[in-house]
């Protein structure tokens, strides 16, 4: 009997605490019968979406299999261009098919929202607190959250449910309110800019990415360019992104709008830009123990991101399609559902194992600490320029490696010189350490 003051709680077969690409993409994809809420923080679910917005051929395909994605698609990107950290070496790879798109991400977002299926509750400005769990009780999980609204009291609210998803990003909070549950423990800080303007850099702009390897400048990571359409103008998103110890360094990001500028590679046509964020890209790979009897985590939370190149769209969509199948299946009463999820992702173009050739690629990448390691590498992909991006080209759709892209015998003597140049740099990693950190 509910007492006379109480007010009784809503019921929800599941909760999913996120409402960004993996958790609207398990909205979408739980069947009708199941009464579901999803949460999120933000004011409205299209301010500060923390992405680039760049998606290969599979994660378009698996977009357009419920959302118009085409209508959200500005530039179709058949060309990759490589700057090294002089500036003054470049390279261009072309294809003919588009080797990624770019995506008007917000409103993409935006219409995940208005197509949410009639049985999802979305509920915005609403803080995820944590929650507690009465296995006696027909929904035994009690979540609490608190509303971020203006002026709102710091009331707290709460929901029952069945099942609880953490889709709430790298650093999520699901995930720290349950012991059991890994947490993303490395990560990329990255900041990004969008201007109206336009690249000047190349033949093609509007179908070129651009990816600067500014070695000493950016340990870590380095820079991109990316062209857009922002209400129908041209504009540019420009980003930066470093190891997190190095997150202070982000500030740098102006000093590269500066060169950029000076350099005559772009034009701002107004000055202030249009949006800035930054946020943390898990580069960890993904996590072991990302579920147990009552809560699962998708997407960033559950590490599902290229640990190299930092691309989580795939994953967010993958672990939430397989999601919706095995808690399904789960509240269907087959406990062990769950147990296979690595394996089901896997089953999307190998993606288990381009993240183990992620990690890879990450260890090597995190030892390179001199601009003369960076040039040594920068000379050996160039002389593979022709073939770079044909063997390149959504490799994680189609298992393609960058070492076999530059694995060949003519490059031997250009990958020794890279190989001692690293070497060099591992023996002398303290000395270049304490000079970053002076810096
Ligand atoms: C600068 C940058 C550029 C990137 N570019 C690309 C790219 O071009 N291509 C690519 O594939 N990937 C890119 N990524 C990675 C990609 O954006 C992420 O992998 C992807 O957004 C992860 O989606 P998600 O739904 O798991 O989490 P997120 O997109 O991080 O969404 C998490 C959601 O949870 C909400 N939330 C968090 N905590 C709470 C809480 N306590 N209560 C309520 N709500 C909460 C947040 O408001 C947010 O809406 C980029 C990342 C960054 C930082």
């Amino acid at each position: 009997m509910v007492h006379f003051l109480e007010v009784p709680f809503m019921n929800y077969d599941i909760v999913i605490i996120g409402a960004s690409f993996s958790g609207l993409t398990l909205a979408h994809h739980l069947p009708s019968h199941l009464k579901i809420l999803i949460i999120d923080r933000k004011k409205t679910l299209d301010y500060f979406i923390e992405s680039t917005g760049l998606i290969t051929q599979a994660t378009h395909d698996l977009f357009a299999n419920f959302i118009e994605v085409d209508k959200f698609i500005p530039n179709r990107i058949t060309t990759i261009s490589v700057i090294a950290p002089d500036f003054k070496k470049t390279f261009f790879s072309s294809t003919q098919e588009p080797w990624i798109y770019s995506t008007d991400t917000p409103n993409l977002i935006k219409e995940m929202e208005m197509k949410l299926p009639k049985n999802v509750e979305l509920r915005i400005q609403n803080n995820f607190q944590g929650y507690s769990l009465n296995e006696k009780e027909n929904y035994p999980l009690k979540i609490q959250f608190t509303s971020t609204k203006n002026n709102a009291s710091q009331k707290n609210n709460f929901v029952r449910a069945k099942f609880l998803v953490g889709a709430d990003g790298s650093r999520s909070t699901v995930a720290k309110s349950n012991p059991k549950l890994s947490k993303n423990k490395h990560f990329l800080a990255g900041w990004e800019k969008v201007f109206y303007g336009d690249i000047l850099l190349g033949k093609e702009p509007k179908n070129t990415v651009y990816h600067f390897w500014f070695g000493e400048f950016s340990l870590g990571y380095g820079g991109w360019l990316s062209p857009t359409l922002i209400e129908k103008k041209p504009a540019f998103r420009i980003g930066l992104a470093k190891l997190a110890k190095d997150a202070r360094d982000l500030k740098k990001i102006n000093n590269f709008i500066k060169i950029l500028l000076d350099k005559n590679m772009i034009q701002i046509n107004e000055k202030k830009e249009i949006l800035s964020f930054a946020s943390m890209v898990p580069i960890g790979g993904p996590l072991k123990n990302i579920y147990d009897k009552h809560t699962l985590l998708i997407g960033d939370a559950a590490g599902f991101c290229g640990p190299f190149a930092a691309d989580g769209i795939k994953g967010s969509l993958v672990s939430g399609i397989v999601a919706s199948k095995l808690l399904t299946q789960l509240l269907e009463g087959n406990k062990k559902a769950l147990y296979n999820f690595h394996k089901e992702i896997e089953k999307y173009n190998k993606l288990m194992t381009y993240y183990r050739k992620q990690l890879l690629y990450r260890f090597i990448w995190n030892r390179m600490k001199s601009n003369r390691t960076f040039h040594a590498m920068f000379d050996a992909i160039a002389r593979e320029k022709d073939h770079f991006l044909d063997q390149f080209c959504d490799s994680k759709d189609k298992n393609k490696s960058l070492m076999q892209v530059v694995l060949k015998w003519r490059n031997i003597p250009l990958l020794i010189r890279y190989g001692l140049f690293l070497c060099w740099d591992i023996l002398n990693r303290s000395t270049f350490d304490s000079k970053n950190v002076r810096d």
